[in-house]
């Protein structure tokens, strides 16, 4: 499986983004391998291994953050930020959830050269979708992706939504995504 070049430069925006030293700090611990791939720097014409995400996530989240993912969260609502652009933002504001749901599953084949985003549900107040076809899942990548959509959410106007989820890498069955939307509270 392969990642796009603009996946990673997202990832190392963020990173950059976090201390003036930060993205010397993970390239120094990141496994030879994915340091010799980044090179110098990562080109968004071209496709890069899926472990090279993976690596970089991971060592970000260990030297930057806790290592428990939640700057792999972080990551994944950044790079929303960059993959929505104004044009689709605006759009999203007269669309509503399930029009990002269909958008993450078409900014999944630009990002990814296999796997998928299958959407189960898609209704007002309730939308579930899976990914599907990653050979090796990672909290690293879900944890990214619940980001994703919890920005995307937040972008669209639609902030009342919670969500659930279900991961390979936790011992799921399944990568899976519910988002319901909050009932209204009485008055
Ligand atoms: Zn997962």
């Amino acid at each position: 499986m392969q990642v796009s070049g603009g996946t990673l430069r997202a990832r190392e925006l963020f990173i950059r983004s976090r201390a003036e030293d930060a993205w010397d700090r993970v390239m120094a611990e990141l496994a030879p391998a994915t340091r010799e791939q980044v090179g110098s720097g990562f080109l968004e014409t071209r496709w890069y291994p899926y472990e090279v995400l993976i690596d970089l996530g991971a060592t970000a989240d260990r030297v930057l953050g806790q290592g428990d993912f939640a700057l792999c969260h972080q990551m994944g609502r950044f790079s929303c930020e960059l993959t929505l652009t104004t044009v689709h933002r605006l759009l999203l504001k007269f669309g509503n959830v399930g029009h990002l749901v269909e958008r993450a599953a078409t900014a999944w084949r630009t990002q990814f050269d296999a796997g998928e985003i299958i959407v189960h549900e898609k209704h007002r107040d309730l939308y579930v979708f899976e990914v599907r076809g990653v050979p090796e899942p990672s909290r690293v990548h879900c944890a990214a992706i619940t980001g994703w959509m919890e920005r995307a959410a937040e972008l669209s106007g639609e902030d009342d939504f919670q969500h659930e989820e279900k991961c390979r890498a936790l011992g799921d069955r399944f990568c899976m995504w519910t988002f319901t939307r909050r009932p209204l509270r009485p008055l």
